[in-house]
């Protein structure tokens, strides 16, 4: 005999509102525990909040929400496909929406990346070109190039295969040795040369270079790819030096190393253009994407190669798999109705145009924090921003987690945080208004803090 679903949470000694079975990721678990900030609705540019307040959503949920949140003809969408086809494997099996997505996203994606390959997150998405990375190499008898080089400070998901190209040491450092054979460019944040800049900095095109000492040490015979977030989001927003993924891209031409660019923050509007590539006149090999590429609504992510590396798996015998990967839930119909919805919306409302005007007045209100309490350093570029505060004399990182609570709780604002620092990258739907908005709660929360 089944025990009832109450029943069996009584039994176990949870009333069905108890927060003890969620383990919350990337949370201190039993402090917010003690004091959720517990979130019920949104719409628009704003979050509603468990107690009913209006919350400005300064950062896009987890630099997702694109669109902003409950969006009419995104959530009509996904009711319609629920309703039509809920569920359709990708393996052996096709559903219209699956290519009409691939080709739309195909169409936006720079040079010849006319590819798509769905996943259902941005780890996914990435341990999905790396893989593809190395198969490509195999299958054309260059196994030996098994290398893969990511960057220090980089952030490229959870997967086994993202925490080894990532160099976030707490992303790392529990879970054993990770993927052999992986190594790190330096990152390209220097307080020193570039302070409170806008946009790209002057200083650090050079440090592109340090590839070719990998290349020195290790061979290129040896080194599959290279993957690296064309603007580091989720370490504080790192923009590209002016000149530096040209220069990386140069030297992967110059080696035959394949070169990926994690677009799953900078893709679809972000930084002005549906993706960064786009922005920097820079073409690599791949490009993932996730978060944006559906405004944050159903979980999807994927990969966008080059037209040369999806033929050079189609030569073999036609009834024969070409490559051994997939998710059963890749080009979910859900996801795929909802993303061909938010593409719409992106489009009827010029939304990665309007990140582009907005970039100027965005940048003017995001840097007049400086000169207050504790503020170290603020970057800002496309419609990102980033806030440096220094750290407690005694607590890494305390300031800036206050900042985030009290944000939340007593100004209506939802804000990110990543070490110490403050980042920032509301919905593309913002207007001139919620920019003077976001910056005034910024002020006094930073205040608060001090
Ligand atoms: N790559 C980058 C550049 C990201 O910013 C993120 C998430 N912030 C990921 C990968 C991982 O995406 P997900 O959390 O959807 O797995």
């Amino acid at each position: 005999m089944s025990l009832a679903h109450d029943q069996l949470a009584a039994h176990k000694g949870a009333a069905p509102n108890d927060l003890e079975a969620f383990w919350l990721p990337f949370t201190a678990n039993r402090a917010f525990k003690k004091n959720p900030r517990m979130i019920t609705g949104a719409k628009d540019m704003h979050y509603i909040a468990a107690d009913g307040r209006k919350v400005m959503d300064g950062a896009a949920g987890l630099w997702c929400c694109n669109a902003g949140h409950n969006r009419d003809p995104i959530v009509a969408a996904i009711r319609a496909q629920a309703g039509e086809l809920d569920y359709a494997p990708a393996f052996q099996f096709g559903h219209p929406k699956a290519f009409a997505l691939a080709a739309r996203i195909a169409a936006l994606a720079p040079g010849d990346l006319d590819h798509v390959f769905f996943a259902n997150s941005g780890s996914e998405a990435v341990d999905t070109a790396l893989k593809i990375a190395l198969a490509y190499w195999n299958i054309q008898g260059k196994g030996s190039r098994t290398r893969l080089i990511g960057r220090e400070r980089g952030y490229h998901g959870v997967g086994f295969g993202g925490i080894s190209v990532g160099g976030i040491v707490n992303n790392r450092k529990f879970f054993g040795s990770l993927l052999a054979g992986a190594d790190h460019l330096p990152h390209t944040y220097s307080r020193e040369q570039q302070a409170f800049s806008r946009g790209e900095p002057e200083w650090g095109a050079h440090l592109a270079d340090d590839l070719e000492r990998i290349v020195a040490l290790h061979d290129a015979s040896t080194i599959a790819a290279v993957i690296v977030e064309p603007m580091a989001g989720s370490t504080g927003v790192l923009a590209p030096p002016k000149g530096y993924l040209r220069r990386l891209r140069e030297i992967c031409d110059k080696h035959g190393i394949l070169l990926v660019f994690d677009e799953v923050i900078t893709g679809f509007g972000r930084l002005g253009f549906a993706f960064a590539a786009e922005r920097y006149g820079v073409v690599p090999d791949m490009i993932t994407f996730a978060k944006g590429v559906n405004s944050g609504t159903v979980p999807m992510g994927g990969v966008v190669v080059r037209k040369g590396i999806y033929e050079a798996f189609m030569k073999g015998p036609e009834h024969v798999i070409e490559l051994f990967h997939g998710y059963t839930y890749s080009a979910h119909p859900l996801a795929c109705a909802a993303g061909l919805a938010a593409l719409d919306v992106y489009r009827d409302e010029g939304l990665f145009e309007r990140a582009r005007q907005l970039e100027g007045a965005w940048a003017d209100a995001i840097h007049s924090l400086k000169g207050l309490p504790n503020v170290l350093d603020i970057r800002t570029i496309g419609i990102v921003g980033a806030v440096d505060l220094a750290p407690k004399p005694d607590a890494v990182g305390k300031r800036a987690y206050e900042a985030m609570d009290v944000a939340f709780r007593e100004h209506d604002l939802m804000i990110r945080i990543t070490g110490d620092t403050i980042a920032l990258s509301p919905p593309l739907i913002l207007r001139e208004d919620d920019i003077g908005e976001i910056a005034d709660k910024l002020a006094k929360v930073i205040k608060a803090v001090a």
